[in-house]
C-alpha cells in the first residue's frame, strides 16, 4: 500500500458531519473528478469514478443519506492502456439535474447550464472547507512516499478550480505552490508543516502521524549524519596535521639528529611521534611536567619551523 492510498483510505472513512459538509464534499467530488456530462436539455450524466472502491462507496452512501438518491456502482475493468480496475458511481439520470441544482451547480448562463466552480456559499463554514479539500484529495490528490519526499498535491482539471482549492488551503494558512502539468493545474505542498496541517484538517490524522514519524526519524538521522561527517572531518584534520608533523620530526632526525634539539623540543618530538592520533590537549598530558594546549601547539610549530628551515637550507638557531 502506498502512502497516498493510505491517506485516501483514511479520508474515505471520515464520518460525514453536517448537510453543509455533505454538500461541499459532493460538489468537490463532482467538479474535481470531472463527472458531469451534458446529455441534452436539462439531462446530465453524473458520475464519480475512482480506482479505490471505498471512495466510491463513500459517495454512494452520502447521496443516499442526504438526498435520498440511490446511485449505481459499476466496475470498469482496465483496458490495454490503463490496466487498473476502476469503480464508478452513476446517479440515476432522472435525478441528476435535481442533485446538481441542490448543490448550486446549475446555472443557465454557464456552458451546458453547469457551473465549473462552486458557489462561494458552498464553503460557508470552516467544516465545509475541510470537506471540500477531503473530496478534492480523494478525487485528484496525490502524495509521495514520505520516506523519499515530502510532497502532496491536487491536480485540478481547470485553473479556476485549482485556485479555489488553493483558497481553501490558504484560508487555513497553508502555503501552496502552483504549476501546470499535462493540462492539469497542480496545487502542491512541499513544506512538511503544511503537509501535516493539510492531512490533519482533511481528517487523515493517522497518515499525518505516520508522516510526522518519518519526518522526525529523517531529521534525527540527518543530524547524526552531519555530526558523523563533522567528527570524521575533525579526525582527518587532526590526522593530517599530525602526519605532516611526524614527517617533519623524522626529517629533522635524519638531517641533524633529534638529540641536537633542546630538551623541551626533543621531548615534544618524541611524544608526538609516538602518539600520532592524540589530540594536542592529550599530548600535553603526556609531557613531564604536563603542558597546556597552547604550549604544545607552540612547540609543535617550532618543530615544523625547524624542519621547514632545514628543507630550505636556511640557518637553524637551536
Ligand atoms: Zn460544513
Amino acid at each position: 500500500m502506498s502512502f497516498a492510498s493510505d491517506v485516501r483510505g483514511e479520508l474515505a472513512r471520515v464520518p460525514v458531519g453536517e448537510p453543509c459538509c455533505a454538500c461541499s464534499e459532493l460538489t468537490a467530488a463532482l467538479l474535481c473528478g470531472g463527472g458531469i456530462a451534458w446529455r441534452g436539455r436539462n439531462r446530465y450524466a453524473v458520475t464519480i469514478t475512482s480506482a479505490e472502491a471505498p471512495t466510491v462507496r463513500r459517495y454512494f452512501g452520502m447521496v443516499k443519506q442526504f438526498w435520498g438518491v440511490v446511485g449505481q456502482i459499476r466496475t470498469i475493468t482496465g483496458d490495454g492502456l490503463n490496466n487498473q480496475t476502476r469503480y464508478q458511481l452513476a446517479m440515476p439520470e432522472e435525478e441528476a439535474a435535481g442533485l446538481l441544482d441542490k448543490l448550486g451547480l446549475l446555472d443557465e448562463s454557464a456552458l451546458f447550464g453547469v457551473r465549473q466552480l462552486p458557489l462561494e456559499e458552498t464553503v460557508r463554514f470552516a467544516c465545509c472547507r475541510k470537506s471540500f479539500l477531503r473530496a478534492a484529495f480523494l478525487m485528484c490528490g496525490a502524495a509521495s512516499n514520505p520516506e523519499k519526499d515530502a510532497h502532496i498535491e491536487f491536480s485540478a482539471p481547470t485553473e479556476g478550480l485549482a485556485a479555489f482549492i488553493a483558497d481553501q488551503l490558504n484560508y487555513f494558512e497553508i502555503e501552496v505552490k502552483n504549476r501546470c502539468r499535462k493540462s492539469k493545474y497542480v496545487v502542491y505542498l512541499k513544506r512538511a508543516e503544511a503537509i501535516s496541517d493539510a492531512l490533519s484538517l482533511m481528517g487523515a490524522g493517522s497518515a499525518m502521524m505516520a508522516f510526522e514519524n518519518v519526518r522526525v526519524k529523517k531529521e534525527v538521522s540527518n543530524r547524526v549524519n552531519r555530526q558523523m561527517n563533522c567528527d570524521s572531518f575533525n579526525i582527518n584534520r587532526v590526522m593530517g596535521a599530525a602526519e605532516a608533523l611526524i614527517r617533519d620530526i623524522h626529517y629533522i632526525d635524519a638531517e641533524i639528529g633529534l638529540d641536537k634539539l633542546p630538551k623541551p623540543l626533543r621531548e615534544m618530538a618524541f611524544v608526538r611521534a609516538n602518539n600520532p592520533e592524540t589530540s594536542l590537549a592529550d599530548l600535553g598530558e603526556l609531557m613531564d611536567p604536563p603542558l597546556g594546549k597552547s604550549g604544545v601547539s607552540a612547540r609543535l610549530r617550532r618543530l615544523a619551523d625547524i624542519a621547514e628551515k632545514l628543507r630550505c637550507g636556511d640557518e637553524v638557531k637551536l
